[in-house]
C-alpha cells in the first residue's frame, strides 16, 4: 500500500505475470536494444532470455475522504476469450479474495473508473450469476468515457462481437443495461482531489485520472505508457494502439509534465512496483521506481 497525502493506493492483481514476446506488444522492436537497461528492467519487466515484456493486469484501488475508487477491472472470470488463452474461460484467479485482503468487499466500492474499453481493463465489470452477467460492484457508479463508449458502440454497431474479444457484451452493456453507468468526459472532477485526464491514442477516448494532494500529483495512466520500457523508449507504440502517433505524442507529453517533479506516475501494467517517478536523462528519460 502507498499512501499519497490523505488518500491510500493498493494494487489489486488479476493476472501476473503476463507476459508477451517483444515483437507481439512492440512491432519489430528487438530486445538487444533494451540491453543497456538490463539493470533497471531485469528480472520484472524483461525477460531478456525468453524476449518477452512482462506486464501484470492490475486494478489500483484508491481511498480517499471515506470513498472508495477502483481503477480498472482487469480480465474478470468465465469470460469466452479464444483468442488468448491465459484470459480464457478463467476461474480460480483469486482476484476478490486479494480485495478482500484489502478489506473490501465489492458492495465496498463507491466507483468503477473505466480508463478504457479493452478486455484487460473492463473484465471484472461484470461476473457471471445463474448464467447472466451482471455487475460485480452493485453499489458503484460505473464511469465511462463518453468519447470512448461512443467510439466502441460505433464499431460494435458495424461488426458485432468481434472487437476487443467480445468484451462490450458481457462487460460494457450489462452495466449500462443496469443503470450504473455514468459517461464522462476530460476534465470530469470525481471529488477528493480526483479528476480525469484525457489520454488519447492508445484508444480514442482513453481518460487516466489525476490525484492531486497540494502541488503533488499521482496520475494514474493506463495504457499510455504499458511498461517502463516506454520510458527509455517513447516512441515505442504497442500493437494494440489505436493511434500510434498519437499514442508517442501523449506519451512524450506525459514525461515532460512530469519529469524532476517527484509526482508518480502510475501505468495500469506495472510489475513489482507501485509507481514511477521520471527523471530527465540527457535528451531523454529514466524510470524511478516506488516501491
Ligand atoms: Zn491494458
Amino acid at each position: 500500500m502507498l499512501n499519497f497525502g490523505t488518500a491510500t493506493i493498493d494494487t489489486i492483481s488479476d493476472l501476473d505475470r503476463f507476459a508477451l514476446p517483444i515483437d507481439l506488444l512492440f512491432p519489430g522492436r528487438k530486445i538487444e536494444t533494451l540491453e543497456p537497461h538490463r539493470a533497471d528492467l531485469a528480472p520484472y519487466h524483461v525477460d531478456f532470455d525468453a524476449g518477452e515484456i512482462l506486464l501484470g493486469v492490475h486494478s489500483h484501488l484508491v481511498r480517499i475522504g471515506g470513498r472508495t475508487i477502483l481503477i480498472d477491472t482487469c480480465v474478470g472470470e468465465h469470460k469466452p476469450r479464444p483468442r488468448r488463452p491465459d484470459w480464457d474461460q478463467r476461474a480460480s484467479s483469486g482476484y476478490l479474495e486479494r480485495l478482500a485482503r484489502a478489506g473490501l468487499r465489492p458492495e465496498d466500492i463507491d466507483i468503477v473508473m473505466c480508463t478504457h474499453l479493452h478486455t484487460d481493463h473492463v473484465g471484472w465489470n461484470t461476473q457471471l450469476v445463474d448464467g447472466r452477467w451482471v455487475p460485480t460492484f452493485p453499489n458503484a457508479r460505473y464511469l465511462i468515457g463518453r468519447a470512448e463508449f461512443d467510439h466502441w458502440q460505433a464499431r460494435e454497431l458495424e461488426s458485432p462481437g468481434v472487437h476487443n474479444h467480445g468484451c462490450f457484451n458481457d462487460s460494457v452493456l450489462p452495466i449500462i443495461e443496469a443503470g450504473l453507468a455514468d459517461f464522462v468526459e476530460d476534465g470530469f472532477d470525481i471529488g477528493g482531489g480526483l479528476s480525469l485526464t484525457a489520454l488519447p491514442g492508445h484508444t480514442p477516448g482513453q481518460l487516466g485520472l489525476c490525484l492531486c494532494h497540494g502541488t503533488q500529483q499521482a496520475l494514474f495512466c493506463a495504457d499510455a505508457v504499458h511498461s517502463p520500457v516506454q520510458v527509455y523508449q517513447p516512441e515505442w507504440a504497442s500493437r494494440f494502439c489505436s493511434d500510434p502517433a498519437m499514442a508517442v505524442e501523449t506519451r512524450l507529453k506525459l514525461y515532460d509534465r512530469l519529469a524532476d517533479t517527484g509526482n508518480l506516475l502510475i501505468p495500469a501494467h506495472l510489475r513489482h512496483f507501485s509507481a514511477m517517478r521520471i527523471e530527465g536523462s540527457g535528451s531523454g528519460f529514466v524510470p524511478g521506481f516506488v516501491t
